[in-house]
């Protein structure tokens, strides 16, 4: 019995190890034959990269004005633990910070960043994006897009996290009291577009809820300057809008 049970595990445990694996097995990068315009081909699970009709990023250019519910931050957490995996630079979120949007509620679970930014305004990149993920209980994300551009900045959240930014690869490591301050995250007004896409990286998932702040946020250029030398370009060209209309909050 004792035996068998050794046994039991050691398959767990292969199975495991197998699932890592294959997880591993598809490489995918920001340039070249693993490009974006690859993705799809890479993985059979990552078809809705290369044939998926509501992609994100996208250029965010004219949109509808409409009466949608204003974006509520109500952040009380922290952020846990910080991660390189090789494509961008990853904040893991304690629970305790909610997104209300209407009668929506979405759970913070991470943020991260992309040099130069994924979405576009009006055709131009800014020099980089925040995302903030959330996730609400039937399991729907909801990511903030925030634009963030060189200039004046008054330190807190933005200068905490420059501190212990990553340059070693696929190691995790612990952030003490990282407080997550939507006032230093986020511009002050909240204005947003509204789209539904999907995730920018595979598997390119569709059905996100997509929330792109209209007004960038200053940081300091040596911040995006570190993230850009860490990650490198890590934005996924801007996609079709297939006849997607865009809403924007007024
Ligand atoms: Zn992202």
């Amino acid at each position: 019995m004792r035996k068998l049970r050794q046994w039991t595990s050691l398959v767990v445990f292969a199975l495991v190890a197998g699932i890592v694996q294959a997880a591993e097995e598809a490489h995918w990068s920001y340039a070249g034959e693993t490009g974006p315009e690859h993705w799809g081909e890479l993985s059979e699970a990552w078809s809705l990269c290369g044939q998926g009709t509501q992609q994100s990023p996208i250029d965010v250019g004219p949109a509808v004005p409409a009466r949608l519910p204003p974006l509520d931050f109500d952040y009380r957490s922290w952020a846990e633990s910080v991660v390189n995996n090789g494509h961008t630079v990853r904040f893991d979120v304690a629970p305790g910070s909610i997104l209300h949007v209407g009668v929506n509620r979405y759970r913070l679970v991470q943020f991260h960043f992309h040099t130069p930014s994924e979405h576009r305004r009006w055709g131009m990149p800014a020099p980089g994006e925040l995302h903030l993920v959330h996730k609400a209980q039937d399991g729907t994300l909801a990511v903030v897009g925030v634009w963030l551009v060189p200039g004046h900045w008054s330190g807190g959240t933005f200068s905490s996290l420059w501190g212990v930014l990553p340059g070693q690869e696929h190691r995790r490591f612990a952030v003490r009291a990282l407080r997550i301050d939507p006032d230093d995250l986020l511009p002050t007004r909240r204005d947003y577009v509204y789209y539904r896409g999907s995730l920018t990286t595979p598997p390119c998932t569709e059905g996100v809820e997509w929330f792109v702040l209209t007004e960038p946020v200053e940081v300091p250029s040596g911040l995006l300057l570190r993230l850009s030398e860490i990650m490198g370009a890590n934005a996924r060209p801007v996609q079709p809008l297939n006849g997607r209309i865009l809403l924007r909050s007024r």
